[in-house]
């Protein structure tokens, strides 16, 4: 990375060049073992309890969107980074970054719903910072969430466990939260009525652990999409992945819009999707858990994970083909998040 190169979009967008910028700039500075193994939320020893951190920012535009505005949508992707290592989230803290002029009853709403969302997922805010800035030194209102967990499980799920023959499951349909943020923004007209996925997966996560302790790895595809995820998670375990396109829930809103913008499902954010790899052995007790929650009815398994095609993602295509998954290359939806 040259140091006369600018930063542009999609240094922010979830795919290879975040990735590069954070290798280059980032992890040579901050260099831990803590922070190197680049999964959800750290996790850490203190005294005699595993702790949870993490920390996300949150900038989408528009900020308040079919199925959630910015401030759910903080706490619950805080609180779903916690989950994805088998955390218990137990407490958070919020900054705000607001422009002068902004409404404060919009604030109000928003904080309104930061705090049902924390309630919820029975969270406690317990640190905070508010900072205005000049009339377009920034856009209306960013929110940084930091969040603290307690693991109280002996499992270590991460992305580096995943094992050869582990089947992958992905909770339900691909695309929402992606699109719905789109067609507000470019004022399309969607067939139904499509909203943003963002939901709190504790619920899911904790019922999933309830019946089965072979549950290797967890992630929220958020930016990047399931495609991105997937791949991370080949490259920080080592492995091969295969999916499979014809098991991949997509709604037709969704694949619809993909078509007319020109892009993939595959690459769009979720925000209150999982997808999980797990021991076949337990794969329909935790299927049937999953379909039992609200947030997992669409449960499939997609594919597994193979021997063959190390640190690389591969798909079976609808009409028998083989088709290459890359990680996001080009940040097709700033500010998404
Ligand atoms: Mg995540």
């Amino acid at each position: 990375m040259s140091h006369h190169q600018k930063i542009l979009l999609d240094h922010g967008g979830g795919g290879k060049v975040s990735h590069d910028l954070i290798k280059e700039i980032f992890l040579p500075r901050f260099n831990n073992p803590l922070l190197m193994e680049l999964d959800d939320c750290a996790i850490f020893k203190l005294g005699k309890s595993r702790v949870a951190i993490t920390t996300d920012s949150y900038v989408v535009d528009p900020i308040f969107f079919p199925g959630g505005n910015i401030g759910n949508l903080a706490i619950y992707g805080t609180v779903n980074d916690l989950v994805m290592r088998g955390a218990r989230p137990v407490y958070l803290s919020v900054g705000f970054i607001i422009e002068e002029g902004f409404d404060l009853s919009d604030l109000e709403i928003i904080v309104l719903s930061m705090e049902e969302a924390a309630h919820e997922v029975g969270v406690l805010i317990v640190a905070g910072d508010t900072k205005v800035v000049s009339k377009g030194a920034a856009d209306k209102l960013f929110i940084n969430t930091s969040g603290i967990g307690i693991v109280e499980t002996d499992m270590d799920i991460s992305g580096h466990n995943a094992r050869i023959g582990d089947n992958i499951i992905l909770s339900g349909t691909i695309g929402d939260h992606g699109v719905a943020i789109l067609s507000q923004r470019e004022g399309l007209e969607l067939e139904g009525s499509l909203k943003s996925d963002c939901a709190p997966l504790n619920g899911l996560v904790f019922d999933m652990l309830g019946v089965s302790s072979n549950i290797h790895t967890l992630r929220d595809p958020t930016r990047g999409g399931v495609a991105t995820s997937l791949n991370e998670i080949a490259i920080q375990s080592n492995v091969g992945i295969k999916i499979f396109e014809e098991r991949i829930p997509v709604k037709d809103e969704v694949l619809g819009a993909c078509e007319l913008l020109g892009l993939d499902p595959l690459y769009i954010p979720n925000e209150g999707k999982l997808v999980a790899f797990v021991d076949p052995k337990d794969i329909d007790k935790i299927l049937h858990t999953m379909r039992s929650n609200k947030y997992g009815g669409d449960a499939q398994v997609i594919g597994e994970v193979v021997a063959d095609h190390k640190s690389k993602v591969f798909m079976k295509t609808r009409i028998g083909g083989t088709r290459i998954l890359d990680m996001l290359i080009a940040d097709q939806l700033p500010r998404i998040c």
